[in-house]
């Protein structure tokens, strides 16, 4: 076999997980059969670029690269590629491939792949790694990948999204995440027009949900734990409540067709699921951990559900920027130049910020030693 011919990439990298983001110069194969060879414009910064970096989830691989809200512009494509054409804006979310045999892939649900490695994550190599994967092995043949916190990514075409024509590239970065992980459990469970939507945690996750629900015609709360987040919702026109009054809280019991908890971390959901309706289902989808136990008497008493949703497939990613594309709805952003990553990450790990934090990739250039 032909030796890959590697392309030299400029990331902001964290060696362990104390460190600061760095910038790092490594090196990208070039793009192989149906591979796209994309320039990184902007990247947004997830709240699990940060778990990650710091290593929260006890599986990182360093040097890590985060990011995995990026958008760009397509600059050469491998052979056979079709699917984009060299000039085209296209975004990459947090999959850059997947096995594609198992039931999960084979019905368009890559991010619940079941293959030995599960899929492939856009940073920090597959989602089981070769040391957790039952036969040992690692099908992608990469245990780190390298996110959009770079110059340059080359991903599998099928991976990558088109950003429609009437989205801002920076709007559109934090939709490949945010957007899809909150758009994916709001259709699955069938949010309709009238229906009673809470939202659980106004931070960037919480607000593309708000703003998704409310574009789908449902009735949207948010609950908080501050009084200036409850002042943003009400300039967006959103109903907010702050989870500390108690009134309030009894006022909405059985209130909700449908709850989504966008809170990163592990939380109390059992004042929520009071709040939901007979035959109703309250999804996690920002806490990655063990949570506190659930009453189940609230829940089996009026035949609750409490469940989970992680990111959003290929379909679905595409289908929430086209949505948000039709809707004019996007989330508030800040831009930021790389070099201001870190401060940005201590404000976001403080829970004061709403918007997402979009990185200008081209910042970067500042860091080229050539
Ligand atoms: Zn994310
Ligand atoms: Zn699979």
């Amino acid at each position: 076999m032909k030796a890959a011919i590697m392309i030299k990439a400029l990331g902001y990298a964290a060696k362990h997980s104390y460190s600061r983001l760095k910038p790092l110069e490594f090196e990208r194969e070039e793009a192989q059969a149906n591979e796209i060879e994309i320039e990184v414009l902007f990247c947004g910064v997830c709240h699990s670029d940060i778990h990650q970096v710091k290593n929260e989830w006890a599986n990182t691989v360093y040097p890590c690269v985060p990011g995995h809200e990026i958008v760009g512009r397509v600059t050469r494509l491998g052979p056979g590629g079709t699917r984009h054409a060299v000039g085209d804006l296209v975004g990459v979310g947090c999959m850059i491939e997947s096995c594609r045999h198992c039931d999960p892939c084979q019905s368009g649900d890559q991010n619940y792949c079941e293959g030995p490695n599960s899929w492939l994550s856009t940073y920090n190599g597959p989602m089981v790694p070769a040391a957790k994967a039952p036969n040992g092995g690692n099908m992608y043949g990469r245990d780190n990948t390298f996110g959009g916190y770079s110059d340059v990514i080359v991903v599998n075409e099928d991976f990558a999204l088109k950003i429609p024509a009437n989205l801002k590239p920076e709007v559109a970065a934090p939709i490949l995440c945010a957007g899809a992980t909150t758009y994916s459990p709001l259709k699955h469970w069938g949010v309709k027009r009238g229906d009673k939507v809470g939202v659980i945690g106004f931070g960037g996750l919480g607000d593309m949900a708000a703003k998704i629900a409310k574009a789908m015609g449902a009735q949207v709360t948010v609950f908080t734990t501050t009084t200036q987040k409850l002042e943003e919702a009400t300039r967006l026109g959103i109903k907010g409540v702050l989870e500390s009054d108690k009134e309030a809280m009894k006022e909405l019991s059985s209130s909700f067709d449908f709850m989504l908890s966008t809170i990163p971390e592990k939380h109390d959901i059992n004042p929520f699921i009071e709040l939901l309706k007979r035959d109703s289902t309250l999804c996690i989808v920002g806490a990655l951990e063990p949570m506190a136990g659930v009453n189940n008497a609230a829940v089996a008493f009026h035949r609750k559900r409490v469940a989970g949703s992680l990111i959003g497939n290929l379909a679905d990613t595409q289908e929430v920027l086209d949505f948000c594309a039709e809707h004019s709805i996007g989330p508030d952003i800040e831009i930021i130049d790389i070099q201001d990553v870190d401060d940005a990450f201590k404000k976001v790990e403080k829970g004061d910020v709403r918007f997402r934090y979009v990185i200008d990739m081209a910042s970067i250039k500042r860091d080229k030693s050539v």
